[in-house]
């Protein structure tokens, strides 16, 4: 029958769409019920959105008054028992047809009365089960949301009531409002935790306006031990939504029910949002993502490409850092590329390959080498401050670098050597062109020296 079914769609859709949504879909059947198996909540919910109706006329006009309800989950065809909560959608938009008296042998396949009404986003936690503490990375830039995070997880209605993540995108606010959520879940399992976008909060309430069920839709928002909304700054500029939403939200904090928000621009500076919202969006903790510095980039890097079982060498995992400094969904996106090739190509991972394969997005982020870039790259490399480099200090830990910093300053920019000496404090001609005969000089005795030098040199030049 999904055969059938599936025939009809790929015949129907775009070949690009079909691959896309309907492909990966897995296919369970039970009782009087198809289950769809979608690899994520995104597609589960795009699916949900815009091929449900289309699957379901399908399979009516294969099967009759025989064909399945069909619900959308997330996960592998796994045979999980349906939990009592999460009632099937019936096969069809119209509310009258979910009052039909099912057959006298699948009494159970019923839905629960006071569940049948509960909107589509509240079926399931929607949780992502992939997005955990454990695999997100920790780094300078995400410490206190993260940390914020945790409390929360642990000890949600108590902690911090909203927590409010801002930050820019592809920095990880997602993940983490997933990593709460199942954080949540860990200890104590039937809480009823649930995650959406705040394009669905709104959509489920444009549906009960319509059909008429807005009691059971509070109902339903209000019965919640967690609610997590992602993006918040959709809500911009609805404005009944606003309304009822605010009403929501201040009952749940009341109650001691946890609600954690994200959005990528600070909360007060959503525009088109009402004041009240807003203020009210601040009254528990605020917390911000900043874009991930290099040290944490690199170690991103290095930990996905362990998840994917790929060795990718230090070196190389920081070239990809220094030059993709802008978020995380990129660097992720850059080491899929590099995967791929080495997939296709069979070759190694090294310097060169990598230059290669991500020529385009390297040229799209290159800067002009300045001796500014250098002393950042070497202040970064050797764990210190860029002041450290420009200050009189002459302690080893700082002077190494300082030297090597300045020769790399000789080699890869025009600069005079004055103008490098002025660049570092305004030291003397003659202490740069010291310290690049010295570097020279130590890179033919000092393997460590050669390596650093080596590194650094191939990561500011591309
Ligand atoms: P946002 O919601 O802020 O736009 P996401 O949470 O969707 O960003 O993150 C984009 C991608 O980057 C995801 O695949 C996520 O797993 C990954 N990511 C972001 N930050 C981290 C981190 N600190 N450690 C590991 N992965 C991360
Ligand atoms: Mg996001």
């Amino acid at each position: 029958l999904w055969h059938d079914c599936a025939t009809r769609l790929q015949n129907e859709l775009p070949a690009q769409q079909f691959s896309t949504w309907i492909r990966p879909l897995q296919v369970d059947f039970e009782r009087n019920t198809l289950f769809l198996y979608a690899p994520n909540t995104y597609v589960m919910d795009w699916v949900k959105d815009k091929y449900l109706k289309q699957i379901i006329t399908f399979l009516r006009a294969t099967a009759g008054d025989e064909a399945p309800n069909v619900e959308l989950r997330v996960g592998g065809a796994r045979k999980a028992p349906v939990p009592a909560a999460s009632p099937v959608i019936n096969g069809s938009s119209e509310p009258e047809i979910s009052k039909e008296p099912k057959p006298a042998n699948q009494p159970t396949a019923r839905p629960q009365p006071n569940t049948a009404d509960r909107p589509i986003s509240l079926q399931h936690s929607n949780l992502q089960p992939t997005y955990k503490f454990d695999n997100f990375v920790e780094g300078r830039s995400n410490q206190l949301a993260r940390a914020a995070a945790l409390q929360v997880a642990e000890n949600p209605g108590k902690a911090y009531n909203p927590l409010f993540i801002y930050g820019g995108t592809g920095l990880g606010k997602t993940h983490l409002l997933h990593s709460i959520g199942n954080g949540i879940l860990a200890n104590k399992p039937d809480a009823k935790v649930f995650y959406l976008r705040a394009e669905r909060f709104v959509q489920d309430m444009v549906y009960a306006m319509k059909h008429n069920k807005i009691d059971s839709f509070k109902e339903s928002y209000r019965s919640v031990d967690a609610l997590l909304i992602d993006d918040v700054q959709f809500f911009a500029k609805k404005d009944h939504f606003q309304d009822e939403f605010f009403h929501t939200f201040n009952w749940l904090l009341e109650g001691n029910q946890q609600v954690i928000l994200t959005s990528d621009v600070y909360p007060k500076e959503i525009e088109g949002v009402d004041e009240r919202l807003k203020s009210r969006f601040g009254w528990g903790l605020t917390v911000a993502i900043e874009p991930p510095e290099l040290p944490t980039r690199v170690a991103i890097l290095e930990r996905k490409a362990e998840e994917r079982k790929i060795k990718l060498p230090h070196e190389v995992a920081f070239f990809i850092a220094k030059r993709l400094r802008s978020n995380v969904r990129e660097l992720e996106g850059a080491l899929n590329r590099v995967i791929a090739n080495v997939t296709l190509t069979g070759r190694d991972i090294t310097i060169d390959f990598v230059k290669e394969a991500l020529r385009d997005l390297i040229a799209a982020q290159e800067r002009l080498v300045t001796i500014d870039n250098i002393q950042r790259t070497v202040a970064e490399y050797y764990h210190i401050k860029v002041s450290d480099l420009t200050s009189k200090r002459r302690t080893r830990s700082v002077a190494r670098p300082r030297q090597v910093a300045m020769a790399l300053a000789k080699e890869l920019t025009s600069h005079s050597l004055p103008e490098i000496g002025d660049a570092f404090g305004g030291r003397d001609h003659t202490t740069v062109l010291h310290a690049c005969r010295k570097v020279k000089e130590l890179i033919e005795s000092d393997h460590e020296i050669q390596e650093d030098y080596r590194n650094l040199n191939r990561t500011l030049s591309v």
